[in-house]
């Protein structure tokens, strides 16, 4: 409807739906009627294909027909998560009355509707609608006087965080928050690297007026959010970050309809006591998900030994972030050293998290007045088990096996501990529910009898006049001598009904005209007394009642329970926390993983450390593992910062490398890990890139795309980070990449001095050694044996020596004359020495820069060269090519 604001054509219902609409226009309108919710004009079309709806009409408006859809009301939550799936945003309009109360207004009155909620992939609440183990966060980025800030929120779980970061670190924040929904400040958008980035990171985007980003109107904003007078006990907030709050409370206005959910005071988060990944690094080392998008094969699957789904967030919140201060690492290693022994507690306590369901989403619901009595059991039964979760660890704490109780458990007990007033709460819960309560508020029961005496009152009533109702059937039997049966159904309450015969019997002796006829059906004919009908409103009325006090009371332990949320939270907290840490001496147990030691040295030495994810898959197959060492110092003690990594393909290069990488993570988010011993400095940044060709099927832009990124490393790398390059320059022509591999090396090891590892299958490389002081060699041997090929998975000091690529090849299927043929071509190339490459000759490779190139004529093969684009040619045209190019010389 183009003119929206007259909707004098409109019937009322029509005129309230437009003017709803025009609230939202950017939307998908739910329009609740009734049973269904309705779809209409536009929204109808494109609903209907969305969901394979049918598209009906209904109605005129503006002389046309209105378009229809509409799905059944009790099927909401499935048709919205399709939506929400497929990118749209679902306004949902509901009856905010019983349309009784309409009708009481006058015929012609319209109920009441409003929007409850703005459905959106950043905002979900719905158990139904989110993933289990993943966090479903909603950030806003802003910009203010050159300083950029995220604020994030998790609307589910109540977690709040804001952190001011540098531009050239956006890629690492928003890999690691993987937002479902970003607000951006219209402004910021017209960056085209923020752009980029947030396409490919920040979820669904929501561009943001600027209006909607002033810090002080932020800061108003965050006042009403949390209902305080004043952030000061929140600790400061410069004006990039107020400013990236305030939008995101101004968006949870909107989408809750004013409603406020329980939500922790905005921790603040220091960039700086983090171990920075960027998004390449992220993807490459499959940490959360593999490069295919799958949870499974990803390092945290293969860790993830948690039993509750908080727990398993955090798991993949401190992997998504590990920490930086050896201190606060330690703090988290302590936890599991302190579990590792205990085994039977620990199988305890993880038995008893095992029964808990998601307390915080629960709460969260609840606040946001989506929540039923099954949330406040899910309450209940936290507090109670928390109890025994803190009782048991204390009992633990007095074993005897070791005396200091690391200080991760004291603040986990003490936050399970309850408070007075939670246990007041805990208890009054335990009277108030019935054990198994309904999903749906609406059907009431859930009130165990006993509680209330007003509403046990009201049940009595309510059951007696059933009772009643018996009493009457037998007593008009009786006095009628006719077996009259009382009924009920929605439409006529209570009745009677009798067989045609009977009925025609009942009439014949009812002299006082006591039976009122109601209704005839095919066999059956119904009656109604005044005195049944009496008791039918009596009844009705004692059970609305007793529903309503329900109601009520349900209320009111709602309103207890948000206002202990902070408390319930805090337990919550506490309980991932430990289930965290139980799981990771569980994993350590099963997989013989090792405390890292931690310190501000400069070291990586690993012995026998081993690949999470591959060793996990080769022991599942019963196929055995190689460990291997590493020591890498970049003050240079123990050993070379940089060591270059060589060796036939398939020999476990890139494996080694991340398995290193891997361990870093592992061990700065304070996990155990599979090693047989590990001595880590603490990484500031860990950066990984993978040469272009393994995935040739992107394309040929993978190449600059490889470029780029090493570009970044080169760029960003500290002394205190650490690097891994597999393949670099593989991407490209032979010559291209040794050089560009080799200046890439010699970079990191003059310049940037970083501890790094080095794989390249261009043994060249290796006189580097000579060279670079603190470059050492490494090789991953194969041996032949009977004409096979064995990898032994090896690390050993030195290069290798030969490439095995013709094996390689015969291994993949090769037919044999090609393998004959390439191992008669290789020996010819070998024994060639003129085709050998002398590089440490080459002006290009010697460490002295190279004189700038002397301009020249082309020749004229060059010029026809260059003129030609390969991948435009046939063959045939190639070959003519060929024979173009010979005539020339
Ligand atoms: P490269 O990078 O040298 O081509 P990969 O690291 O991809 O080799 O390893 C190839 C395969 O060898 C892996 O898929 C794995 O199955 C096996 N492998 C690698 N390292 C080991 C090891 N240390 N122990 C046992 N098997 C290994």
């Amino acid at each position: 409807p183009k003119d929206a604001t007259d909707f004098a054509d409109a019937t009322p219902v029509m005129a309230q739906y437009l003017k709803t609409k025009q609230e939202h226009p950017d939307a998908l309108l739910l329009f609740r009627m009734g049973d269904f919710y309705e779809i209409f004009f536009d929204d109808a079309v494109v609903a209907s294909q969305a969901l394979s709806l049918a598209l009906t009409k209904r109605g005129v408006y503006q002389g046309k027909d209105i378009p229809l859809a509409g799905v059944p009301a009790h099927a909401l939550d499935a048709y919205v998560s399709k939506l929400i799936r497929l990118g749209f945003r679902v306004a949902v309009c509901d009856q905010l009355e019983d349309p009784a109360e309409a009708k009481k207004r006058g015929s012609k009155s319209v109920v009441k509707r409003g929007v409850v909620r703005v459905v959106t992939p950043g905002t979900l609440t719905e158990d139904t609608l989110l993933e289990d183990r993943g966090a479903n966060r909603l950030i806003a980025l802003s910009s203010r006087g050159g300083v950029m800030a995220i604020a994030s929120v998790e609307l589910s779980t109540g977690d709040v965080e804001c952190l001011e970061i540098e531009p050239e670190t956006l890629s690492s924040h928003l890999s690691a928050l993987r937002p479902s929904e970003t607000l951006v400040a219209d402004r910021l958008l017209q960056d085209e690297a923020v752009f980029g980035l947030l396409k490919q990171y920040g979820g669904v985007l929501q561009p943001q007026p600027s209006s909607l980003s002033d810090p002080s109107a932020g800061e108003q904003r965050l006042l009403y959010l949390y209902g305080v007078a004043t952030l000061d006990g929140f600790g400061s907030f410069s004006a990039s970050e107020m400013s990236a709050l305030g939008m995101l409370a101004a968006y949870i206005d909107v989408t809750q309809a004013g409603k406020r959910p329980v939500l922790k005071p905005p921790a603040k988060v220091i960039s700086h006591n983090h171990l920075a990944i960027d998004a390449a690094t992220r993807n490459s080392l499959e940490i959360d998900r593999t490069q295919q998008g799958k949870r499974e094969g990803s390092l945290i699957a293969a860790l993830d030994m948690t039993v509750t789904s908080g727990g398993g967030r955090l798991l993949a919140a401190r992997l998504a972030r590990p920490l930086f201060q050896p201190d606060a690492i330690n703090a988290r290693l302590d936890t599991v050293a302190w579990l590792l022994p205990r085994r039977d507690a620990r199988n305890d306590l993880r038995h008893l998290m095992r029964s808990l369901s998601d307390q915080v989403r629960a709460l969260s619901r609840l606040s946001l007045n989506r929540g039923g009595p099954r949330d406040l059991t899910v309450i209940q039964n936290g507090l109670t088990v928390g109890e025994t979760l803190a009782a048991t660890l204390n009992d633990a704490a007095h074993d005897g096996i070791d005396p200091v109780l690391p200080a991760e458990i004291d603040s986990v007990i003490t936050a399970l501990i309850p408070s007075p007033p939670v246990a007041a709460l805990r208890a009054r819960l335990e009277r108030a529910l019935v054990e198994e309560p309904a999903l749906s508020l609406k059907d009431g029961g859930f009130i165990r009898a006993g509680y209330s005496a007003e509403l046990d009152e009201m049940r009595g009533l309510r059951d007696d006049s059933r009772q009643i109702v018996l009493n009457l059937e037998q007593r008009l039997a009786a006095e009628t001598g006719i077996a009259i049966r009382i009924k009920f159904n929605n439409v006529l309450g209570y009745f009677i009904e009798l067989s045609q015969k009977l009925a025609e019997q009942l009439v014949a002796q009812d002299t006082a005209k006591q039976f009122i006829h109601r209704q005839s059906l095919a066999n059956q004919v119904r009656f109604v007394t005044t005195e049944l009908v009496d008791l039918d409103s009596r009844i009705q009325r004692a059970a609305a009642s007793a529903l309503g006090l329900e109601m009520e009371l349900f209320e009111t332990l709602r309103d207890e329970v948000r206002s202990v949320a902070p408390q319930i939270q805090a337990a919550h907290d506490a309980i991932c926390a430990l289930d965290v840490a139980c799981a990771n001496a569980c994993w350590a147990e099963e997989f013989d993983a090792t405390r890292p030691v931690i310190d501000d040295t400069q070291r990586l030495e690993i012995s026998r450390g081993r690949h999470p994810v591959v060793c996990a898959v080769l022991k599942s197959q019963g196929k055995p593992f190689t460990p291997n060492d590493v020591a890498l110092d970049a003050e240079g003690a123990i050993s070379a910062r940089l060591s270059l990594v060589t060796g036939p393909n398939m020999a476990g290069k890139s494996t080694f490398l991340r398995q290193n990488a891997l361990l870093i993570v592992m061990s700065q988010a304070g996990l155990f890990v599979p090693a047989k011993a590990m001595h880590l400095g603490v990484v500031d940044r860990l950066f990984s890139r993978v040469g272009a060709g393994d995935d040739l099927a992107q394309g040929r832009s993978t190449f600059m795309m490889e470029m780029v990124e090493t570009a970044a490393i080169l760029q960003q790398a500290t002394t205190r980070s650490f690097v891994i390059l597999d393949e670099i320059g593989r991407g490209t022509a032979t010559y291209d990449g040794l050089a560009i591999a080799w200046a890439c090396a010699e970079d990191l090891h003059d310049r940037i001095q970083c501890r790094a590892l080095f794989a390249t299958h261009y043994h060249e490389m290796a006189v580097l050694d000579k060279r670079l002081k603190a470059l050492s060699n490494l090789s991953l041997q194969a041996r032949e044996h009977n004409g096979e090929l064995i990898f032994l998975h090896e690390v050993r000091a030195g290069s290798a020596d030969r490439s095995y690529g013709v094996q390689v090849a015969r291994l993949a299927g090769m037919p044999g004359g090609v393998v004959t043929r390439a191992r008669d071509i290789l020996t010819r190339l070998e024994e060639d020495n003129q085709t050998k490459l002398r590089l440490d000759d080459l002006p290009l490779f010697s460490h002295t820069r190279a004189p700038a190139p002397v301009s020249r004529e082309h020749s004229k093969a060059e010029t026809l060269l260059k003129s030609l684009n390969p991948d435009d040619l046939s063959p045939k045209e190639a070959l003519e090519v060929i024979y173009n190019l010979h005539k020339l010389v």
